[in-house]
């Protein structure tokens, strides 16, 4: 090998220098694009938009040296990521062609084929006739006359439906450049004929509906050679930006017309004609404008970059967020899937117990069974004080009321036992109902909660699901029964009327100690003593009650009840088969699945950004 000159070796330090910055850049949204991750986040691009018959294909094939599809009507009919790697070029093969769309990789020889092959691709993914597709084609060329640059070629905006196109192709065309368009990570070149008034262009009025300033959108101005006499100062005037102001201007370029295909002009004659009709002031000619194209994206991306990192990891954490929620699948064997049914089932039954023995980790998402039930117990405790703390004035009243008006043939001032038990009943009459009431919202609080508990175990399994929802209710109806006639006959017993005598004693010397107060006067003292008497057996009554009312709900709406539950639930093992309990619901499988790929693709695209960042 012979030493190069010292022009040659600048040239090479040169080239090494842009090869170190640019096409590093490239590559790095160009991978991302290839691990898919254009589903999950917006990828800087530059998508080149414009009315049909613009000459947007006639640009692209300039920017890449070869022939793309081309002819009337829709030609182009999915988004086309063009890739074009700048190669040495220097040894080996020259030039260097691939196609790639869905899991299809095909590979170019020649450029001759391309045009074919993006045809085929085309009718694979939008159909024979003229429909769209929003599904990508990418077109990777690497040749020495390319620029390093990716752009993406949208279908040109149609303005009415022909032959076999659907009616709304117009609609369906513009939701697909929209798509592309209105992301801040989109460059949007818009291709402009010279020869019409620009202010009239779809494409243009898109891209500032998007872009208002224009800070994103290069104009590039087609067909010089076609504007009319007269009209060139007009065209001048919009390439200096006069007439629709963009923030990022306009350049100007010629391609080769319909003539020139006719006489088959080859696209690097093309270029040589292009020169002997515009001036190289640095708005025009196909070079200048891929140099400008290539710097422009890679500014764009060195700025998206840091955003396309924040937002990467938002949506990993979500993802992961998101699967951790939906759990593992379940295993294929059958042994383990019976063994993971056991954990499944244990994991419930843990939770259950749980909610049992007030153990309830509300950090979990529990309901705190305990403290729900405990504050309808102390309700209860409240409706009992307030018969208890009843003022003796009050119990008098209704001793005097009992005697006016059941009194029989007794003469006055014979108070009897009759009236003392007749009182109490009215009592224990109004304290059955709120006992009752107690019960069945208890009977909520723990059904709610057995639900909650059962499918956020289960939920991805509809099946087991169902299988353990089952029983709950009926077993919430015989339990609360149970309770409920435990209540009903605890009410009763009360009515016998009972204390053990010295207990009974007791509570009537204190009665009679407190009361001093009162004016013994305007009472008889059997009606007063009556009221001692009523004072002291209600305390015993209502504190028997504080007691064994909560006691018969808790044995049966939260022992009872659970530990049936728990039973049932571990007779589903090996009641029905594993794998008919586990299988899942298909949505969420597929949910699943998705959000697998979707880690996987934001994974690998985070290692790239990262290692990209790194070695900058
Ligand atoms: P597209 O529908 O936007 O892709 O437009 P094409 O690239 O297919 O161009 C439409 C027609 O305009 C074709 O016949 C091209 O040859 C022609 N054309 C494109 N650019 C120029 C140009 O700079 N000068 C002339 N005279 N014709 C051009
Ligand atoms: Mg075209």
């Amino acid at each position: 090998m012979s030493s190069p000159g010292s022009s040659q070796r600048k040239a090479t330090e040169l080239s090494q220098h842009y090869e170190e910055k640019v096409r590093p850049c490239i590559d790095l949204v160009d991978s991302l694009r290839s691990l898919g991750v254009e589903k999950d986040l917006n990828l800087p691009a530059i998508a080149v938009i414009g009315d049909q018959s613009s000459g947007k294909s006639s640009v692209l094939e300039a920017l890449s040296g070869v022939a793309l599809p081309r002819g009337a009507g829709i030609v182009t009919r999915c988004p086309l990521v063009l890739k074009l790697k700048k190669t040495a070029g220097t040894m080996g093969k020259l030039w260097n062609g691939s196609l790639t769309y869905k899991n299809y990789k095909i590979s170019i020889d020649n450029p001759s084929e391309i045009e074919a092959a993006v045809l085929n691709a085309q009718t694979a993914l939008a159909g024979g006739g003229e429909g769209i597709s929003h599904e990508m084609i990418t077109l990777e060329i690497q040749s020495p006359d390319v620029p390093d640059l990716t752009l993406i070629d949208l279908p040109g905006i149609a303005r009415v439906a022909t032959g076999n196109q659907p009616i709304d192709i117009e609609n369906q065309i513009k939701s697909l450049i929209e798509k592309f368009i209105q992301r801040q990570e989109t460059i949007s070149l818009v291709v402009v004929p010279s020869n019409i008034d620009i202010a009239t262009t779809e494409a243009l009025k898109m891209a500032s509906k998007v872009d208002p300033s224009g800070k994103r959108t290069l104009g590039i101005l087609t067909k010089p050679d076609l504007v009319d006499r007269g009209m060139e100062n007009m065209v001048v005037r919009t390439v200096n930006n006069e007439v629709i102001r963009l923030k990022k201007g306009y350049m100007i370029v010629k391609c080769r017309g319909q003539q020139d295909i006719n006489d088959k002009l080859e696209l690097d004659k093309a270029l040589e004609k292009e020169k002997e009709c515009l001036l190289e002031d640095g708005k025009a000619t196909i070079p200048l404008l891929a140099e400008r194209l290539t710097k422009e994206l890679v500014k764009h991306i060195t700025k998206t970059l840091p955003q396309l990192q924040k937002e990467l990891q938002m949506k990993l954490d979500k993802t992961s967020e998101d699967l951790r929620a939906l759990g593992e699948g379940v295993p294929l064997d059958e042994n383990e899937k019976s063994n993971f049914l056991i954990m499944k089932i244990r994991q419930c039954n843990d939770a259950f117990e749980k909610i049992k023995n007030a153990e309830e980790d509300v950090a979990k998402g529990a309901t705190k069974v305990f403290t729900k039930m405990k504050e309808k117990f102390s309700e209860w405790k409240e409706i009992l004080d307030l018969k208890t703390v009843k003022s003796e004035d009050i119990l008098r009243e209704e001793v005097r009321d009992y005697i006016r008006t059941q009194r029989g043939k007794e003469l006055p001032g014979f108070v009897n036992y009759r009236t003392f038990e007749k009182i109490v009943k009215t009592h224990l009459d109004e304290l059955e109902e709120p006992a009752l009431n107690l019960l069945r919202d208890v009977k909520e609080i723990v059904h709610r909660s057995m639900n909650l508990t059962i499918s956020l175990h289960f939920k991805a399994f509809d099946q087991l699901l169902r299988a353990a929802k089952d029983p709950i209710e009926d077993f919430l109806d015989i339990h609360f029964e149970e309770a409920e006639k435990k209540i009903c006959s605890q009410f009763k017993m009360e009515k016998i009327i009972y204390s053990e005598d010295k207990i009974y004693s007791s509570h009537l010397s204190n009665a009679k100690l407190k009361v001093i107060s009162f004016n013994k006067t305007q009472t008889s003292a059997d009606v007063q003593e009556m009221a001692y008497h009523l004072s002291s057996y209600l305390k015993i009554t209502c504190h028997r009650l504080a007691n064994q009312i909560p006691l018969i709900v808790q044995y049966h709406m939260l022992n009872q009840y659970i530990s049936e539950n728990q039973n049932a639930m571990l007779a589903l093992i090996g009641k029905k088969s594993p794998g008919m309990l586990l299988s899942e619901d298909s949505s969420i499988a597929r949910e699943r699945k998705e959000l697998k790929e979707r880690m996987e693709r934001l994974k690998n695209a985070g290692k790239v950004l990262s290692k990209f960042v790194h070695s900058a």
